[in-house]
């Protein structure tokens, strides 16, 4: 009640000064930047171009050209010889509400059992800003962790300037089935909070998607698979978790909203329904065999491989956890090999905040490279073909007419050294300059 007096008494005021003001307030003049890049990498070209003038207006590129000069009312910025200018990065798989898993600190759990959700928003502001300040102008964040949906406030709160952070595509929740996710190995009679929304059967499953999509969720994320452990054989085996059946009415859903599923999947029956289900990208897919590759081919699905996450605290060698950790990630640099070869539409992804936010994102790069990928093509990855899964080809991860206006910079050469991406020392981002070196 009190609520509507106060909305009611803000309306009056309003109104009043609509009434007393004698014109429409001009909108302040865009303001016009002018980049020099003595070398870009502008996200979708095959070789770096060299001394261009990027101008920007407002949020956006309005010119990139070889030479050039600046127009006579714009600020110029010139980032210098030995530099590298590229599109803001694109990071596919993040969690701003995790912040790693070090069992020092209590590990997963204590993230979920003891913060308050104001402490995790706390952490999730400064995460968003690691990710900026990192280079990072766009991230998909594929779920909370527990947190709700704490990622579409985060996401307002940046929107609306009283934060510094990326463009986040949402994913909220996260839908698994019961057993099909932490927190577990509790007492059963003392309810524990879970990290994503457990539901089971196809009509569940669509309330589900249908409860996150109402929301704010830009995106939806399944797990596909869960526990994995070494069988007898030496085989890696996840455990399967949603049906076919049920995942088909999540993606039915979403599709029907025009919005895509992101599945967390490693190999075997729950990488096979992920699949035949019609999930839009494949997350981890460490242990792809040649059905997978060629459907995925077929269906132009997408992977987001995230591998520097899998070489992060292997439990002792020996223990059944330690081969786990192991198989995971020697399958991980196999499948990933092979999707390169069959030409896999692949977008960089790297699960922080599965590692802590203080480590840098672009050490995914090093892998993708040491595995085969060419630098050029990991950088593709992370801006040009990432916009193309997050739809908005054109306007992120491009430095090109048209385009918002997310510009980075970096010291030397990425494409000589790739780990030059863990230096960004100039970012961009809607135009406005968020740091500067
Ligand atoms: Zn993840």
């Amino acid at each position: 009640m009190l609520r509507r007096t106060a909305s009611l008494l803000l309306f009056a005021v309003l109104a009043l000064s609509a009434a007393f003001a004698q014109k429409p307030q001009a909108a302040a003049p865009e303001k016009t930047i002018a980049i020099r890049a003595a070398n870009l990498i502008d996200g979708t070209s095959a070789q770096p171009r060299h001394n261009v003038l990027i101008v920007v207006r407002g949020n956006r590129i309005v010119s990139v050209s070889e030479g050039g000069s600046a127009p006579a009312d714009a600020e110029t910025i010139n980032l210098g010889a030995n530099v590298t200018v590229l599109p803001g990065l694109i990071d596919a798989h993040t969690h701003i509400f995790l912040q790693g898993e070090d069992p020092a600190e209590g590990g997963y759990d204590a993230q979920l059992l003891k913060h308050p959700s104001s402490y995790r928003a706390a952490r999730a502001t400064v995460s968003v800003r690691r990710c900026l300040e990192q280079g990072f102008t766009t991230i998909r964040d594929v779920e909370t962790e527990g947190a709700g949906y704490g990622d579409v406030g985060i996401k307002e709160a940046i929107n609306a300037g009283y934060i510094p952070g990326p463009r986040i595509f949402a994913s909220t929740r996260a839908i698994s089935v019961t057993g099909g996710y932490p927190l577990e190995g509790y007492n059963p009679d003392v309810p524990v909070p879970k990290g994503a929304q457990l539901a089971d059967g196809p009509v569940q499953l669509r309330k589900v998607t249908r409860e996150q999509l109402e929301n704010g969720a830009d995106w939806i994320k399944v797990y596909m698979t869960h526990r994995s452990w070494v069988d007898k054989q030496g085989h890696l085996v996840s455990q399967p978790t949603l049906t076919v059946e049920e995942l088909k009415a999540v993606v039915d859903e979403a599709h029907g909203q025009q919005r895509k599923v992101a599945c967390h999947a490693y190999g075997g029956i729950g990488l096979h329904r992920a699949l035949d289900g019609g999930c839009d990208s494949i997350e981890h897919g460490l242990d792809l065999d040649d059905a997978a590759i060629s459907q995925m081919k077929s269906q132009g699905t997408w992977l987001v491989p995230t591998l520097s996450v899998y070489y992060y605290g292997w439990a002792p060698e020996g223990t059944p956890d330690g081969k786990r950790d192991r198989a995971r990630a020697s399958l991980h640099e196999v499948s990933f090999k092979k999707a390169l070869k069959a030409g896999i539409k692949l977008a960089f992804g790297t699960d922080v905040g599965g590692f802590a936010w203080s480590d840098p994102i672009a050490q995914e790069f090093g892998y993708m490279v040491k595995f085969g990928m060419s630098p050029m093509d990991a950088i593709k990855a992370a801006t040009s073909r990432a916009a193309e899964l997050l739809e908005m080809q054109g306007e992120l991860g491009v430095i090109a007419n048209g385009a918002y206006a997310d510009i980075v910079a970096v010291a030397g050469d990425p494409l000589a050294n790739i780990d030059a991406l863990k230096s960004v020392n100039f970012v961009m981002k809607d135009g406005k300059v968020f740091k500067q070196q």
